[in-house]
């Protein structure tokens, strides 16, 4: 407090030069309780500039306020997807701080924000599960295999190994959508796509017998290519209260409220979060 006395009183010696996350973020508090906003223009970047490389570093969540109350965009989007990717949640489907088995302090965060960042991990797992049920439901349909000149039998059996192999490498990691459609998620989206992208999955296939004539038709390809569809489609989280607030928030310190580019298709496919 005694900075925001300081600059009020322009009593300029008692203003640091720099000042801690912790700092940042209480000074962030104070201006939104009280309108602060426009009395820390000229001071506010000067003193967040060299925590920027620390803002998806573990312990440094608070960056989430400091950017959405001093109108940071893209560092508040960079930090919010980041933990809709990153994070877990226990058995009561509380949002778990990276590395830990904390749960989040809602006071800690903008309205809303954790549940914006709990809705779009929800929603990453979903289409993520969605993607493993219809390529598992096209290995049992008849164009699984590609080669269509293949005798019957052998493309029988190409089907027969890749569908297996799939659902038996699944198994072993717990991620057999047909069990997990029924039960809380608990694990990060990025555990999830840890396996789902190894190279693991093509080791099983490859113990399961040669493939010759048929590399093309190999599982671990097509489900590399349909889960990093599912990749670059996720939806951002946030919603247009929050981005609203954030411009807000910016043009209370002076800087433009006109930077509409954040509000992309991604976006605006998240507006059912808007509570
Ligand atoms: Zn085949």
């Amino acid at each position: 407090m005694h900075i925001i006395l300081s600059i009020a009183h322009l009593t300029t010696a008692n203003i640091p030069q720099s000042i801690r996350l912790e700092t940042a973020f209480f000074l962030a508090r104070i201006a939104q309780r009280y309108d602060l906003n426009h009395l820390l223009i000229g001071y506010i970047d000067a003193w967040i500039r060299p925590h920027n490389n620390s803002i998806t570093k573990i312990g440094c969540e608070q960056w989430l306020y400091i950017a959405w109350q001093f109108g940071l965009d893209v560092y508040y989007t960079k930090l919010a997807n980041h933990l809709a990717l990153h994070c877990q949640v226990d058995e009561h489907n509380a949002l778990l701080k990276p590395g830990s088995e904390e749960a989040f302090t809602a006071d800690d965060f903008p309205p809303r924000a954790l549940f914006v960042i709990h809705a779009t991990r929800t929603k990453h797992i979903t289409a993520l599960l969605d993607t493993l049920t219809h390529l598992i439901t096209h290995l049992l349909g008849p164009s699984a295999c590609k080669i269509p000149t293949s005798p019957a039998p052998d493309r029988e059996i190409c089907t027969a190994r890749n569908n297996h192999g799939l659902q038996r490498y699944l198994v072993q990691h717990d991620l057999s959508p047909l069990h997990m459609h029924n039960r809380p998620v608990t694990r990060s989206v990025q555990e999830i796509l840890d396996v789902l992208q190894s190279t693991k999955l093509s080791d099983v296939l490859r113990r399961a017998g040669d493939d010759a004539g048929h590399e093309a038709c190999r599982v671990d390809d097509e489900l590399g290519t349909r889960v990093n569809k599912v990749v670059e489609e996720f939806v951002w989280a946030l919603d247009r209260g929050l981005v609203a607030q954030i411009k807000w928030n910016s043009a209370r310190r002076g800087m433009s409220s006109g930077r509409g580019n954040l509000v992309n298709a991604r976006l605006m496919e998240n507006e059912d979060c808007y509570a």
